[in-house]
């Protein structure tokens, strides 16, 4: 065996000795590389895990820190959600789900009430539309919306509110989910309105300036240059002295402005100077305007002209708020003080009555005895009116003969108050009873009373004076002098007349006029002639009489165009009878209403119809009734004379039931006239009626006219009227209306009517 170290072996051995160092050198020196580079791995590694731990634990502080700050932000956000002066909520779908601190005080309502409880509860009904209006509008982009309104607080007490909405993010209204603020704006509410108040205030009647604290004018109204004469631009920025006239000395101003700095105030009478140089006597009162630290930070001077003489102040104020003629009340103060009636009613919980009163037909009065006379009658029915009022009661004239009584305390029973209105009514009705004394003449006058009672504000002012006049219609209908009270079936009349006249237009358009024609004949019964009677017939429906939309025709004015279309019709039929022999001599009379006659260019309308008819003019009769001639009694001569000229004749028609009056009869070229079926309806029973008929007969006779009556039903008041010397006849007894060729027919058959022999030769003897 060899020892390898000390190298005693064989060479051989030697050699593997060697290689065997030499490795082993070799891995040793391998190994301990390795070594060397494992340490600085490891030691890298240990150096970046505790650098690693140092940024973990400063992490781990920030993290902290920012908690902290959080949380602190939070408690700082939570007490400025509770303590802010501002009403913070958060709504969803309108309902409060959050409300802070502020919004509960505004609200005066606990927090835990709030929660779930919708927020419009809180809003004023009046407001409710806008709140909604507002909310449910989708939002501008990124645009917080806000509206002032009024909110209730659970007591009812108010106040002015600004809200303020931001949608809650996605959504595109404030309704669904939103946050609101709500500020407390009552103040600046007073504040603006104190400020409005102030400018109308200052807007007075009475002059008024504003001076600094160095006497500078800084602001005058108009009374003030009304009565100085200077305009704003030539007063402000001088001193009042502008207006000194020298009558009063130095201690008069030093005397004044001692009791203002002394008292605050100062008022008497002082002269001044206008522009123009004239000196006046003024009423003038000195006040010293306080900022809230109590120094004086302005003067306000007000003044009124007290040398003009005070009465042409209370001739203006009467013209504004009376009527001239009867000195009562106008439309205006009556509805001020109607106002304060209705919200005193709705006070004290009484009913109150609004009394409409129009004389019957003093329009015919008033045309036919003369505008004079008329003002008397008004005159004194407001005197006796108000002599027939308690001193509480209102008593106004709101234009031509309608008078308006207000009643106030009428106790809280609807039925009590009824009862009570009509009997005051009546008792006003009582009152025009005694004869009117007109033009040495005596006359009576009475009048129709419309009454609503109001107990609630609810009640629009204008809306119950056209419930009065609803019932003051009724009256009307219901044949005047009577009392009618407004019930809710008078608005459905006034609705069937709404209606009645679109049917009406429509049957303008549609054709569905037509015209009956009714036979007039002579003392022997012979056809003489006829009168065109307009019917209706709207589709499908049966025929409707002429009374029944005549008058409405008249108000609402489309009685023109029928007018025109019966005139042209009536002239076509006679030009159609004027080539036939058997009808060529009958006379055709047309109705004439009287806002048709009052055209400008009615005389154009019949000659025009004439002429494009070729219609002989002298068997056309105009039929026109006494409230027809009685106004502008020269202008409607004028137009019969000149209708008289190409030929055409007039009746007056219902003659006896106007206002008949010799004078003006005899002035109207007139041919003839109409007994009114009235009258010969209780012929020969009535001895009045009997009378009448007779004194028109006479009448006629006496002017030279011929006289007709119609609605002639039996033989007896044939006999009657022939007796009295009537020579034409109309009525059921001879024929209905109908159609034209009825009358064609009659005409044709030389129709006589079966007349006794006695009759006929009393009638030829006439
Ligand atoms: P009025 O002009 O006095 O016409 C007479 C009315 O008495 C007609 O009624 C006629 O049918 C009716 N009558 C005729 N004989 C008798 C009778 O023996 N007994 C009874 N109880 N009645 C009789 P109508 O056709 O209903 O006309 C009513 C009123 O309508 C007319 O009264 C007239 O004022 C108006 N009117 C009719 N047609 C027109 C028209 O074309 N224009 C205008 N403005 N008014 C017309
Ligand atoms: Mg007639
Ligand atoms: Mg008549």
């Amino acid at each position: 065996m060899c020892n390898g170290i000390n190298g005693d072996c064989n060479p051989r051995d030697g050699a593997v000795a060697k290689e065997a160092r030499q490795n082993l050198r070799e891995r040793a020196e391998q190994l301990l590389q390795a070594t060397t580079a494992t340490d600085r791995e490891g030691r890298k590694l240990l150096h970046e895990l505790s650098v690693y731990q140092i940024e973990l634990e400063m992490q781990n502080e920030e993290l902290r820190r920012a908690q902290e700050e959080i949380e602190a932000s939070l408690t700082r956000y939570r007490e400025l959600f509770e303590l802010v002066p501002v009403g913070y909520l958060i709504l969803d779908k309108g309902m409060i789900k959050e409300a802070n601190l502020t919004a509960a005080e505004l609200l005066r309502t606990p927090r835990v009430a709030l929660a779930q409880r919708p927020l419009s509860q809180f809003i004023a009904s009046e407001h409710q539309d806008l709140y909604y209006l507002c909310c449910q509008r989708p939002f501008d982009s990124c645009q917080t919306r806000s509206i002032e309104l009024q909110m209730v607080r659970p007591g009812g007490d108010r106040f002015w509110a600004l809200l303020s909405g931001l949608p809650a993010p996605g959504e595109e209204t404030c309704a669904p989910g939103c946050r609101i603020t709500l500020t407390d704006i009552s103040e600046r509410k007073l504040a603006e309105e104190q400020q409005r108040i102030a400018a109308v205030a200052f807007e007075s009647r009475e002059g008024m300036l504003v001076t600094d604290t160095n006497g500078h004018i800084l602001r005058v109204n108009r009374a003030f240059t009304q009565v100085t004469g200077y305009s704003p631009e030539e007063a402000v920025g001088r001193t009042p002295a502008l207006l000194h006239s020298g009558r009063h000395d130095p201690a008069f101003y030093r005397a004044m402005w001692e009791a203002i700095r002394r008292e605050g105030h100062w008022e008497g009478q002082i002269w001044n100077r206008r522009k123009g140089g004239e000196i006046y006597l003024e009423w003038l009162s000195i006040s010293a305007v306080r900022d809230p630290a109590g120094g004086v930070s302005h003067y306000l001077a007000a003044f009124s002209d007290i040398s003009e003489p005070r009465a042409a102040e209370r001739k203006m104020l009467e013209l504004a708020f009376y009527d001239p003629l009867t000195g009562l009340p106008n439309r205006r103060l009556l509805l001020d003080r109607l106002q304060q009636s209705v919200v005193s009613a709705e006070r004290n919980g009484q009913y109150g009555a609004l009394l409409l009163l129009d004389l019957d037909r003093f329009k015919t009065l008033n045309d036919s005895l003369g505008h004079p006379a008329g003002d008397q009658i008004l005159i004194e029915t407001a005197r006796r009116l108000s002599g027939a009022l308690r001193d509480t009661d209102t008593a106004a004239r709101i234009g031509g003969d309608e008078y308006v009584v207000v009643l106030e305390d009428l106790g809280p029973e609807e039925i009590a108050a009824a009862a009570s209105a009509e009997a005051i009514a009546e008792k006003l009705r009582a009152a025009l009873e005694p004869p009117f004394g007109l033009n040495g003449e005596s006359r009576h006058i009475s009048a129709c009373v419309g009454i609503t009672l109001f107990c609630s504000r609810g009640q629009g002012m204008e809306s119950l004076l056209q419930q009065a006049e609803l019932a003051i219609y009724q009256a009307k209908e219901a044949g005047r002098d009577c009392v009618r009270f407004y019930c809710a079936s008078m608005q459905e009349a006034v609705d069937a007349r709404a209606a009645l006249e679109i049917g009406l237009r429509r049957a303008l358009v549609k054709d569905e006029l037509l015209l009956f024609y009714q036979p007039q004949v002579d003392g022997d019964g012979r056809l003489t002639g006829a009168e065109a009677l307009l019917r209706w017939q709207p589709a499908g429906q049966g025929m409707v009489s002429p009374a029944a939309f005549i008058p409405a025709a008249e108000e609402n004015g489309l009685i023109i165009p029928i007018g025109r279309w019966v005139l042209e019709t009536a002239c076509r039929r006679l030009a159609l009878w004027g080539k036939d022999p058997a009808t060529r001599d009958l006379q055709l009379a047309v109705n004439i209403s009287a806002r048709q006659f009052h055209q400008t260019d009615f005389v154009a309308q019949v000659r025009g119809a004439l002429d494009q008819s070729g219609a002989d003019p002298s068997r056309l009769k105009l039929e026109l009734t006494e409230s027809l001639v009685v106004r502008d009694m020269n202008l409607v001569i004028q137009t019969m004379r000149e209708l008289r000229n190409i030929g055409v004749g007039f009746s007056m028609d219902d003659f006896g039931t106007g206002y008949s009056s010799l004078a003006y009869l005899k002035r109207l070229p007139l041919d003839q006239l109409k007994i009114d079926q009235s009258f010969v309806r209780g012929i020969p029973e009535d001895p009045d009626d009997c009378a009448i008929a007779q004194a028109v007969i006479a009448l006629g006779r006496s002017l030279r006219l011929h006289v007709i009556a119609e609605g002639v039903e039996t033989e007896d008041q044939r006999v009657f009227l022939t007796q009295q010397g009537c020579t034409a006849f109309q009525g059921y007894l001879f024929g209905r209306p109908g159609l034209p060729d009825v009358i064609e027919t009659m005409a044709r058959s030389r129709n006589l009517f079966p007349l006794s022999s006695h009759e006929v030769s009393h009638g030829q003897t006439l």
